[in-house]
């Protein structure tokens, strides 16, 4: 086992202990409803444990993708089966009527991944972004699952264009924080696309561009575990794309 799986397993552990005594102060009864907001590990790793008395929810791709297994250039997750697989699938969306709210989970497109859900608790005034938001840091886009830089930034518009502008933010990864976090976030992720963009227009390779410091604008973006150079390559091969 290589040393990230196993800080990743590890790190797991602690956070179902934390989940578990988060939730035993919301309510003491069972869980009924998991959605996945996508199909990492990370994001679906409890599925089993909530499978006895909840169903389990997510998009169509997620299902997919959890059955296949696979690599990100990060971790490898290996195929899952039986009970921690989503019972109930959604290509565009679905709403849970529960708790006295409608809770909207919308796929808004291609983002993380190709199976992102984002949930609504239109009553709470809640979204949960899943990884479509790293908030206040460069994100994680997986491309080797679907996911695209710039249809993130369409995912994120599609959003920001249906929920209120007092909303609490929930992000897949970093602190909870408002609407106008969210949108600078969005700007920066357009900025970045628009900097490297400009660079493969001008003819400059990915090095080139890592040498230049392209992202040196959007400095403060780079103290997640995405780093400026990483970044740039991971934006230069979704461009490739068509
Ligand atoms: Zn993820």
């Amino acid at each position: 086992m290589r040393p990230f799986i196993l800080f990743f397993f590890v790190a797991a552990a602690a956070a179902a202990q934390e989940r578990d005594f988060a939730l035993k102060q919301l309510s003491p009864k069972p869980v009924r409803f998991v959605v996945n907001t996508h199909w990492h590990g990370d994001h679906t790793g409890g599925n089993a444990e909530f499978a006895d008395t909840a169903a389990i929810l997510a998009h169509v791709n997620v299902r997919k993708r959890l059955i296949s297994g696979g690599k990100t250039p990060f971790v490898e997750f290996p195929p899952v089966t039986g009970k921690a697989l989503p019972v109930v699938t959604f290509d565009q969306g679905i709403s849970l009527w529960w708790n006295g709210e409608e809770i909207r989970a919308i796929h808004p497109g291609r983002g993380h991944t190709d199976g992102d859900t984002v949930l609504w608790f239109t009553k709470s005034n809640v979204v949960h972004m899943g990884d479509d938001y790293f908030a206040g840091m460069f994100p994680f886009v997986d491309l080797s699952s679907g996911g695209s830089v710039r249809s993130l930034i369409q995912s994120l518009d599609l959003i920001l264009g249906q929920i209120p502008a007092d909303a609490r933010v929930i992000p897949g990864h970093g602190p909870v924080t408002g609407v106008d976090e969210l949108r600078k976030y969005r700007a920066m992720l357009d900025g970045a696309v628009a900097a490297v963009r400009k660079g493969l227009a001008a003819g400059k390779t990915v090095e080139q561009m890592q040498k230049e410091k392209v992202l040196a604008p959007w400095e403060d973006w780079a103290k997640g575990f995405i780093k400026p150079d990483v970044f740039i390559a991971v934006i230069a091969e979704d461009l490739a794309k068509k």
